[in-house]
């Protein structure tokens, strides 16, 4: 490429802006690799949608480590509205379902159908979900009811399998988690999931 090409082709880089990308963070340990991934392609909104995070205090964790991991990458942040008691309603029924069975599919298409809503008001054509990065999450099953409501949406859902092999992702991913020592929790979210240790049993 000559000089003027050259030139002219990094001023088109600094003009054309970043197609923006909402990607809904479930913890802070699962969105520390992908949003180093994408931070240099997308312009992200970093969005915190987990009512189903029990108790509170537990929530008020997770929230201020994904608000700390926006501040590291200097990105955008947007925190949804928490209401517990009105997640119960959408799971009832399937309170003894193990994890990964229906009442998580309730739980994944509540949390994706409400980040498919703020792409929208975000006029965002793209969104995403640090949720498949998990080994404990079906990737599948997510980029099954994500890619739904994409069509229903008329956007694009970007699947984690467009960011490389889940198993090294997730390995960078607790490189960086040990890096920024985030607060690593030890249940998925809901009271369903919560198992007690021995010590918290004994108290
Ligand atoms: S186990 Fe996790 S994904 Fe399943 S319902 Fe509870 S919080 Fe949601």
């Amino acid at each position: 490429m000559n000089d003027k090409l050259e030139i002219e082709e990094k001023l088109k880089q600094k003009i054309t802006p970043k197609p923006k990308l909402i990607l809904h963070i479930c913890c802070a340990v699962c969105g520390a690799y992908l949003i180093d991934l994408l931070k240099n392609q997308f312009e992200i909104i970093l969005y915190f949608y987990n009512p189903n995070i029990w108790p509170k205090e537990e929530y008020d964790k997770r929230l201020k480590e994904a608000e700390k991991l926006a501040e590291i990458y200097q990105i955008n942040f947007q925190e949804g509205e928490y209401n517990y008691d009105l997640w119960l309603e959408k799971v009832r029924g399937w309170e003894s379902e193990p994890e990964g069975g229906k009442r998580c599919l309730i739980c994944f298409r509540e949390r994706l159908e409400k980040t498919a809503e703020i792409a929208k008001k975000e006029k965002s054509l793209y969104f995403t979900t640090t949720l498949a990065i998990s080994p404990f999450k079906d990737e599948k099953v997510l980029d099954e009811i994500a890619t739904l409501i994409a069509k229903e949406n008329n956007l694009i859902f970007l699947p984690l399998s467009e960011f490389g092999d889940k198993k090294e992702l997730w390995k960078k991913t607790q490189e960086l988690s040990k890096k920024y020592e985030l607060y690593h929790q030890k249940y998925c979210g809901c009271q369903f999931s919560f198992r007690p240790t021995k010590k918290e049993k004994d108290l």
